[in-house]
């Protein structure tokens, strides 16, 4: 963003301090005092253990920050090309909105319990073969790296594409509301913070909240085989904007689209779509989930009419952020599947599928660690998990952590005991691993991220 301080300030609703220098240019937004940007806006936040306030002076004497956002209540400004305002959050955030309303990009959200940044990823590499687009970098998804990414969108932006995280009620309407998107995307609904939202029915609620923020005859494409996100959609709390378009993806025929036929070829998926007709798609992705996050970005690409060559081109030069479902083939000939990004029940249920379908001569083993913030039904998950697993093909189970030993439990119930292992010290899992595991077999690492399984996935692309 490139603005003068006076339209900055006109921008967020803030006032001007002082003698400010109104006509001085601004450009670029950081909040991060540890990565100043030199002729940057500042925008010092007030957070639970540390105060962007603090650092103001220095940001401006020594980083060349050409102004700052000052917070009412913190007194007078230490320093020149202060603008006031109640609250330097809020702030950001209608610093965020403005620039889009003026810069008039089209903006696709998107927004679920597990696929969006693979989602996003796939979206960004079918529009960028026709348009210039500008994306969520990694997880900037929530209500700071939400107006950080719109401020960094580039002048000559056609369409920017949207990550919306969230973890309660409002925080996806929030979102919405800055970014105002064209097209929003659900990719599901999981149990993801079932702690903090009671039922699964108040996640879709949650969810559904980006069409509160859709632009008047706005598209919504959401995943067609989770029936509680059409329940609520018919709601009459559920905010619509007027003319909304509807269009569902997912496995089941019936949807707007669905996969006719999914086969893989040990790296990827080769897929034909009910909309696509007899022209098969191949996406450098294994899993069937995948596939149907690749659905939900192909009807963003249609809505944009780009054309099917480029899709296909868009497909092949996909690059995903890193840990979802990464084939590594180790040294010794063992081939891992990291999908130590994150856990939650969809998504395990996912990778195991994955697992199964996989084809290979070799042992399919998984390693799975905890799923965390489930709530008090988090043992009784886990113990799915494990029937899961055991019911998908997997020979042998290694459980780590304390809610692991429920998914053991599980597994034990339909698994030879020998071939089930509950570890709760990871070094210990790790030299096991490395002894036993032969070439030839294919691995699935999986657990939620405060579990870093990516410690065993270093360790066995390492050798002993
Ligand atoms: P976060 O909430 O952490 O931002 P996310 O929604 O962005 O997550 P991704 O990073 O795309 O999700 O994927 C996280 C994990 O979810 C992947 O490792 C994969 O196991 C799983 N996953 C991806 N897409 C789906 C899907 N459509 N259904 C179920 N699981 C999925
Ligand atoms: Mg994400």
């Amino acid at each position: 963003m490139k603005r003068t301080i006076g339209q900055i300030a006109s921008m967020c609703g803030g006032i001007l301090h002082g003698e400010a220098d109104t006509e001085q240019m601004v450009e670029g937004v950081f909040t991060d005092s540890r990565r100043p940007q030199s002729q940057g806006l500042f925008v010092p936040l007030v957070g639970e253990r540390f105060d962007g306030h603090n650092y103001v002076q220095q940001i401006v004497s020594e980083a060349g920050a050409a102004a700052f956002l000052w917070q009412k209540d913190h007194g007078a400004p230490p320093a020149e090309n202060a603008i006031e305002v109640e609250d330097t959050l809020e702030a950001l955030q209608h610093l965020a909105a403005a620039y889009l309303r003026e810069t008039g990009v089209s903006v696709v959200g998107i927004t679920g319990s597990n696929g969006k940044t693979t989602t996003k990823d796939i979206v960004n590499a079918l529009l960028g073969t026709t348009f210039k687009v500008h994306k969520t970098e990694g997880n900037y998804n929530n209500h700071i790296g939400l107006p950080l990414t719109v401020l960094s969108m580039p002048q000559d932006t056609d369409i920017l594409i949207l990550e919306m995280g969230m973890s309660g009620r409002g925080e996806i309407r929030l979102l919405a509301n800055i970014a105002q998107p064209d097209v929003a995307i659900i990719t599901n609904i999981g149990e993801s913070h079932l702690l903090q939202l009671g039922s699964r029915t108040e996640i879709a609620r949650a969810k559904l909240e980006i069409t509160s923020g859709l632009k008047a005859g706005g598209l919504l494409i959401y995943n067609g085989d989770e029936p509680l996100l059409s329940q609520v959609l018919a709601e009459s709390e559920t905010v619509k904007p007027e003319g909304l378009k509807l269009f569902t993806f997912g496995l089941v025929a019936g949807n707007d689209d669905y996969p006719t036929e999914i086969t893989s070829d040990g790296e990827g998926s080769l897929f034909i779509t009910a909309q696509s007709g007899k022209e098969a798609f191949r996406l450098p992705l294994l899993g069937q989930h995948n596939v149907v996050n690749g659905l939900a970005a192909l009807a963003v690409a249609r809505h944009f009419n780009v054309d099917v060559d480029h899709i296909r081109k868009g497909l092949s030069s996909l690059k995903l952020t890193g840990m979802r479902i990464e084939v590594v083939n180790c040294p010794n000939g063992l081939t891992v599947l990291n999908d130590a990004y994150n856990a939650s029940p969809a998504s395990m249920k996912a990778a195991i599928q994955t697992l199964s379908a996989y084809k290979t001569d070799g042992r399919k083993i998984a390693v799975l660690g905890d799923m965390l913030e489930l709530g008090p039904e988090e043992k009784q998950f886990h113990e799915e998990i494990g029937i899961f697993a055991a019911k998908h093909d997997v020979e042998v189970l290694f459980t780590y952590g304390a809610l692991g030993t429920s998914i053991a439990q599980g597994a034990q119930e339909l698994m030879p005991t020998a071939n089930v292992h509950a570890y709760t010290d990871k070094q210990e899992l790790i030299q096991y691993l490395l002894v036993h595991l032969h070439a030839n077999d294919i691995v699935l690492v999986k657990a939620s991220r405060g579990m870093r399984l990516e410690e065993i996935v270093d360790a066995l692309k390492n050798g002993p």
